[in-house]
């Protein structure tokens, strides 16, 4: 997820797949004992890629590795605040719902409203492996439940109306199309 306020420059290092890339609509693995060698090489370039997009959350699928991986920092206060979810599993919602405007790293430029439970409670494994929970109101919330939903091939759009959401990927393919065309 990027930023409130976001103009999204040229990014540096490992790329970021924009839509329509399949690997953004794939359900990605749980991250196992023999990924660890591989998760903590990916954890810095997923932060590096983030932080230079700019962005406040990336997912593993969105560098195309199909691993249940996610990175999230807030930036609260300006300062860093890195947290590394590995196998993520929201394990307790809310019945109040929140509306929020988002966007995505993989949808450059394309924002619209997205409507989630408004607290989530979420358990995960850190980066040393140790079990952790965390709960989240406000924008952790629909990050959280935002950067989750790319671990199983789901992006904000797909929370839209039909009629929303084509809206969206044609304005992004066209502007892709213009850009490349210089
Ligand atoms: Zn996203």
């Amino acid at each position: 997820m990027p930023p409130a306020i976001a103009p999204a420059p040229a990014q540096p290092g490992l790329p970021i797949l924009i839509v329509p890339d399949q690997r953004l609509k794939t359900r990605a693995r749980p991250v196992g004992p023999a990924d660890e060698a591989k998760v903590r090489a990916l954890v810095p370039q997923m932060f590096a890629a983030m932080y230079a997009a700019p962005g406040i959350g990336l997912a593993a699928p969105q560098v195309g590795a199909l691993l249940r991986l996610t990175v999230i920092d807030l930036m609260e206060d300006d300062k860093k605040h890195p947290i590394v979810l590995i196998n993520p599993e929201i394990v307790a919602a809310s019945e109040e719902l929140a509306t929020r405007e988002e966007g995505c790293l993989s949808l450059p430029g394309q924002y619209a409203d997205v409507t989630r439970p408004a607290r989530v409670k979420v358990r995960y494994l850190d980066e040393t492996g140790a079990k952790r929970e965390i709960e989240g109101e406000g924008l952790l919330a629909a990050c959280l439940q935002h950067e989750i939903d790319h671990l199983d091939g789901v992006l904000f759009v797909d929370h839209l109306s039909a009629l929303k959401r084509n809206m969206i990927l044609r304005r992004l393919a066209k502007e892709r199309r213009q850009a490349r065309e210089g």
